[in-house]
This record gives C-alpha cells, structure tokens and sequence, in this order.
C-alpha cells in the first residue's frame, strides 16, 4: 500500500499535519520525535505505508537501508559520537503508531538494557 488515510505518519508524509522535518528523500522522511526521548530523538519513516520493520524488510529491503542511511547522516550531521536505533515492532514491544519507524536518539548516555 502506497499511503493509508488513516495513519498520522502518512498524514506527516502528506503535509496533512505538521511535524518538524529534518530530512526528506523519495523514499525517507525524518522528523523529531514530538515526546522526546534524549536531546537528538529523530523518527526516521518510509514514505510507503508499512505497519512495521519486518514487513519493509520483506517489501523493500532497498528502503530499509535508506532508513538506517539517512540515520547515520543525520547523526554525523549532529556530530553524535555515539547513538542509538530502534525499531519497536509490535505492542508489548513498545509500537504506538504502526507505520515503520526508526528511533534514532542520542545526545545523552544511553543506559543498556533498554525498559
Ligand atoms: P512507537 O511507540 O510506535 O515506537 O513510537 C511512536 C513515536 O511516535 C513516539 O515516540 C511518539 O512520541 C511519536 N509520535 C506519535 N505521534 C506523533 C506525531 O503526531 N508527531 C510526531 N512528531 N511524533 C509522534
Ligand atoms: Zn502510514
């Protein structure tokens, strides 16, 4: 499915709502995280609809790759020396909004093992 009426991040992707967008491509887009985690908290989504990381994976691993490409450019744009991505897949895992995306945070010390 290409974008789905009923999804925040499509709507994002759309220009619907507004969100703070901090990179964009044909396949990817990148917006802050509006409850932020650490002082770099970045969501980094495919521009198709997808409920998680395990279906893009199956659809597109091309653009599972961007996603992790434009993450590590962002985070060696901000100069984070160290930093941290996550996919939550599924609700016991913490997944909110099922539309693929990528956590990206640093800025802070990221305490091992996550909650
Ligand atoms: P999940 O819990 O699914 O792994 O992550 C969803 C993330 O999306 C959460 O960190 C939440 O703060 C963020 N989020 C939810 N709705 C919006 C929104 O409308 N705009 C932005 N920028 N982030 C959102
Ligand atoms: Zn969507």
């Amino acid at each position: 499915m290409a974008l789905d009426p009923t999804c925040i991040f499509c709507k994002i992707i759309q220009g619907d709502i507004p969100a703070d967008i901090v990179y964009r491509d044909e396949s990817v887009v990148a917006f802050n995280d509006l409850n932020p985690q650490a002082p770099t908290h970045v969501l980094v989504i495919p521009t198709i609809h997808t409920p998680n990381a395990s279906e893009l994976a199956k659809i597109s691993p091309t653009i599972l790759a961007a996603i992790f490409s434009a993450a590590s450019s962002i985070a060696g744009d901000r100069g984070l020396d160290g930093y941290r991505t996550v996919f939550n897949t599924g609700e016991s895992a913490g997944q909110s909004v099922f539309h693929a995306h990528l956590h990206l945070l640093g800025g802070r010390g990221l305490a091992w093992p996550p909650g």
